[in-house]
């Protein structure tokens, strides 16, 4: 299983806020730095996605970007993988709406693959965002070369998919 490029980044700009003292913001300059110089379309359009789903707060004006709304343990990362994810299913049977698969009514394979999805999904939530934060131990601060800096091996721009 294969999460979207826009997932992986939205948790890697999670696990950068996570980093900062509560309540202190990154820029989104500071954002697309860190995480290997980002197109700030694509990282604003990232942001305004982790907004909608009550996870991050945005800072407006000169210098604006984004904080984490919620303490990184209440963030569960099957939970967020799925929001983020929306209707990426494994196979389009095991979307929400069932797909339109001419086998599925005996089909076997697709309780498997939808098991797996879910046991997927599971194991994620038994971690939270919190148990990402391995960057204090790095003595990163936003201004440093981040762990994360590498620029992503997936593609990144052409961020609409919906
Ligand atoms: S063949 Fe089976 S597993 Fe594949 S999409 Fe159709 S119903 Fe689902």
């Amino acid at each position: 299983m294969r999460v979207l490029a826009s997932t992986d980044i939205a948790i890697r700009v999670l696990m950068l806020l996570g980093h900062e003292p509560p309540g202190r913001h990154l820029s989104v300059d500071t954002l697309a730095r860190q995480l290997g110089g980002l197109s700030r379309n694509h990282l604003h359009k990232i942001i305004r996605e982790l907004a909608a789903l009550g996870v991050v707060r945005t800072v407006r004006g000169a210098g604006g970007g984004a904080l984490l709304a919620v303490s990184p343990e209440e963030v569960r990362l099957g939970a967020l993988v799925r929001r983020l994810e929306a209707d990426q299913a494994l196979v389009e049977c095991c979307r929400a709406d069932g797909g339109h698969c001419v086998l599925t009514p005996g089909c076997r394979l697709r309780g498997m693959l939808c098991d797996a999805q879910d046991s997927f999904y599971d194991s994620l939530d038994q971690h939270t965002l919190a148990d990402c934060l391995p960057l204090a131990a790095a003595g990163l601060t936003s201004e440093r070369p981040s762990p994360m800096s590498k620029p992503c091996p997936t593609p990144l721009p052409a961020p609409a998919r919906r």
